[in-house]
């Protein structure tokens, strides 16, 4: 039985507790890089999986909504805006009729993901601007993923203001108003909370779905099917949810090399 999105009544961390606490349900659904050829890596899908995906959604009447539309449901994103979401993500989100939101790494628009610490050394490219315009006037959202995709707890004050406040002025400028942040590596604190509310942020993805700074993310991997992807979107507490997280856990430990890289 589906039950999209569960409210979590979780308990901010010390120094949080004066951040309003919206009890949402919204949740996002997390891809990163679609495309066909094999990646060294678990942060992907294929463009028929990614199909799949969305037919799923739609045969079950699960509606995906952007945020501000509506206070709960699921939210199709897309960690650090590569290239390979215009190129096979965004023609079959146009099929389907479905909006989602881009986490852009402000810094790396138009460039190679030199940020990243890859297992092959292959460079990727990041969306252009031309490209952000065209899906921009389609539909489709963009929001911050910071300039340089840092880990923000591992910031100062001042460091984390720029990284915050710089990214959503530039995509402001670029092209309108820039509501949503996702934090890298979904790495979060008061500090970084506070930052978030002082620039404006309105929605922050990369937490425990206590508030709306702390929106759940959900990430799909290769690795998911129809099965494990109707556990993710209806998160039944139960053994197979468990091995979805254990599952999460090891293929983000590639994720963790490259924060610990980056230092
Ligand atoms: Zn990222």
């Amino acid at each position: 039985m589906l039950n999209p999105v569960r409210n979590s009544k979780k308990t901010l961390e010390p120094g949080l507790d004066k951040i309003e606490s919206f009890s949402n349900g919204i949740k996002a659904l997390q891809f990163h890089r679609i495309t066909p050829k094999f990646q060294f890596c678990g942060t992907w899908n294929k463009p028929g999986q990614f199909e799949g995906f969305l037919e799923y959604l739609c045969k079950n009447g699960i509606e995906t909504i952007v945020p501000g539309q509506k206070e709960s449901g699921i939210v199709i994103t897309f960690d650090d805006g590569e290239k390979s979401i215009y190129d096979y993500a965004f023609p079959i989100l146009k099929n389907f009729g479905v909006k989602a939101v881009v986490f852009l790494i402000v810094d790396y628009i138009g460039r190679k993901n030199l940020w990243d610490i890859t297992l092959t050394g292959r460079r990727v490219q990041h969306l252009s601007w031309d490209e952000i315009i065209e899906m921009k006037k389609w539909g489709i959202e963009f929001g911050s993923h910071t300039m340089t995709h840092r880990n923000l707890t591992k910031l100062n004050k001042k460091e984390i203001e720029h990284e915050l406040f710089e990214s959503k002025r530039i995509l402001e400028q670029k092209i309108g108003e820039c509501s949503t942040i996702s934090y890298p590596f979904n790495r979060v604190n008061s500090t970084v909370i506070k930052v978030t509310v002082n620039a404006g942020y309105k929605f922050g993805f990369g937490g425990d779905g206590s508030s709306n700074l702390l929106l759940k993310k959900e990430a799909i991997y290769i690795t998911d099917n129809t099965k494990s992807f109707d556990v993710k979107i209806s998160e039944e507490p139960g053994l197979f949810y468990r091995y979805e997280r254990i599952k999460q856990k090891v293929i983000n430990y590639f994720t963790i090399a490259t924060m610990v890289a980056k230092r």
